[in-house]
């Protein structure tokens, strides 16, 4: 018998989950300004009405994919959102085109879909999504500070 699957949260990490379920004001979540950065091929940048600046990575909103299947294959391979999968040991290297979407849309008022040159194109990150997982200097140096540094 494995016990892989229990897991132990230390009190840093229910600190953390409380946090993430406190509701968020709406000047947080509301986005002002969304740019999708597809011809340089960086990454996505919203300004929220709140002043806030949040900028994400393709590479990191791939592997953050909120869509059903992307959590449950995290969750399988214990990654985090925005964690990329562990690349197995390969001979020859294979040919891997660029982590970036063809096309992005709006889903509603609430969210917005990426098209992913890889053919993937389930998942609807919405405003809130990303706002908590806001990986500006600032926002990724605090959960830092309080989840601590692993091992
Ligand atoms: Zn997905
Ligand atoms: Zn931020």
């Amino acid at each position: 018998m494995s016990h892989e699957g229990i897991r132990i949260a230390t009190r840093e990490e229910t600190a953390k989950e409380a946090e993430a379920e406190r509701p968020l004001p709406r000047i947080a979540i509301t986005p002002e300004k969304v740019r999708v950065l597809l011809t340089e091929g960086k990454g996505l940048e919203i300004d929220w009405v709140d002043g806030h600046r949040s900028a994400w990575s393709f590479v990191w909103l791939r592997n953050g994919c909120p869509c059903a299947t992307c959590i449950e294959e995290r969750k399988t391979e214990g990654r985090k959102a925005g964690q990329p999968k562990a690349k197995p040991a390969e001979l020859l290297p294979m040919y891997s085109p660029p982590v970036k979407p063809a096309s992005a849309q709006a889903v509603g008022r609430y969210a917005l879909q990426f098209n992913w040159l890889d053919g993937h194109s389930a998942g609807i990150y919405s405003w809130e999504y990303l706002r908590r997982s806001c990986q500006c200097r600032e926002c990724t140096f605090a959960a830092a500070e309080t989840i601590g540094t692993p091992n």
